[in-house]
């Protein structure tokens, strides 16, 4: 039964990540961090890089403590806990930057309606350029009007 407890804490931790993206972004990166999520609300290209790519690192620093602690250390739930944190990092990465914002060109004209949905809610957040307003602050888990609004289009 401990691989399905494993499995169970990886999955709440992923699904957890979403909610602590969604706060982050909200009150972080629209917040006292704006500085750095700035450009990424005003650019239409990318450079290589930009400076919101700086939260890759911040973000990424929790989920590689978790593992690490978990894989030398006897509190092993920690590796599960780091698992689920990387797995949704990764996740974030593909949707956001190379999905949404096409930084490699790839599925650009996908029919599936939860990647639509997805995108649709992510350029509605685009649309606001300053600090204090926004909608859409999560990634993964989108709002179903945005999926009405698509099928009004189509
Ligand atoms: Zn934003
Ligand atoms: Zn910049
Ligand atoms: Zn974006």
């Amino acid at each position: 039964m401990q691989i399905v407890y494993n499995i169970l804490i990886t999955v709440v931790s992923f699904v957890a990540m979403e909610g602590v993206a969604w706060l982050a972004h909200k009150y972080l990166m629209h917040g006292w961090l704006w500085g750095l999520h700035e450009d990424h609300h005003h650019k239409e290209h990318y450079g290589f890089l930009e400076h919101n790519d700086a939260f890759f690192l911040i973000f990424a620093t929790p989920g590689i403590t978790c593992l690490a602690i978990g894989i030398y250390t006897p509190v092993t739930f920690l590796l599960y806990i780091g698992l689920g944190i990387t797995l949704y990092g990764f996740c974030y990465f593909f949707v956001h930057d190379i999905f949404i914002h096409q930084r490699i060109k790839w599925l650009r004209n996908t029919k599936n309606p939860y990647l639509l949905g997805i995108r649709r809610a992510h350029k509605m957040h685009h649309k606001h350029l300053g600090k204090h307003d926004g909608e859409c602050f999560g990634m993964l888990w989108v709002p179903r009007k945005y999926f009405k609004k698509q099928e009004a289009a189509s």
